[in-house]
């Protein structure tokens, strides 16, 4: 038999492998737990950082479960048994809430999925001034944590209001897209393969749009891969100009 979670610190255990799969896994396990998110009729709901998260009973109600260990027990998996074992270590009872769904709906748009057409049930867990591993620096210099930055970079990934504000920038450019901060320009370096290439970077961080902001297109700069990572070096993010001064002021202590 399948042995349920009992406590707090089993469910978060899953729960940090569950964000990890989400943020670091390879393509297969960021599908898998997508679905599983999007699927999902009964939720935990967990805060964190003033912002809302989720995960499905039938995957997070398992002792230590995997991903591996969920596809194996796929047949004998029983939302029902997880549902009493979650019941059991909440302070609430399972039910609809019209203002988690909409988080829930907020959450999935922003991690670029699309939710189920379904009825969901919510449980709610805080965990606002806990340690929680995801929420640590990661070594990419992320501060906010793994999934806040999976969540950015979804944002500058897609949006029409970065093609938008692209096409002025290259526009502006004689087309082409320089670095905004070391004037990198991929299609210089690389030729064809470069061309157009350049990284978004929303100057905003997620975590302090209230909900419903809207991004103006001058709030987007455009950086290439390794100024973008330094940008995210330091909390709260470097500006552009800082950059720049922090690169002029090592190239000259360089000698260059
Ligand atoms: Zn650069
Ligand atoms: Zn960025």
């Amino acid at each position: 038999m399948t042995q349920t979670i009992s406590s707090i610190d089993e469910l978060k255990e899953n729960l940090t492998l569950f964000e990890d799969y989400l943020c670091d896994g390879d393509e297969q396990e960021r599908e898998e737990v997508e679905k599983l998110i999007t699927r999902g009729k009964c939720l935990v709901s967990y805060k964190i950082e003033d912002s809302w998260r989720f995960a499905p009973s039938r995957y997070i109600g398992y002792f230590q479960n995997n991903l591996e260990k969920h596809e194996a027990n796929y047949y004998i998996i029983n939302g029902g048994v997880t549902n009493k074992a979650i019941d059991k270590i909440a302070k609430n009872k399972l039910s609809e809430n019209p203002y988690l769904e909409s988080e829930y709906i907020s959450y999935c748009k922003e991690l670029g999925i699309t939710p189920s057409n379904q009825k969901r049930k919510f449980w709610l867990f805080d965990f606002e001034n806990e340690d929680f591993e995801n929420n640590r620096v990661t070594n990419e210099g992320f501060p906010e944590g793994k999934l806040v930055e999976r969540i950015h970079r979804n944002r500058e990934r897609n949006s029409a209001l970065i093609e938008q504000a692209k096409k002025k920038y290259q526009e502006e450019n004689d087309g082409r897209v320089p670095c905004q901060v070391c004037e990198f320009d991929f299609q210089k370096e690389y030729g064809e393969v470069g061309k157009d290439f350049i990284e978004a970077h929303h100057t905003i961080p997620v975590s302090e749009m209230p909900n419903g902001y809207k991004t103006k297109i001058g709030e987007i700069v455009f950086v290439c891969s390794n100024c973008h990572k330094m940008l995210h070096r330091k909390r709260p993010w470097l500006k552009i100009t800082d950059l720049k001064k922090i690169k002029a002021l090592a190239n000259r202590e360089d000698g260059r």
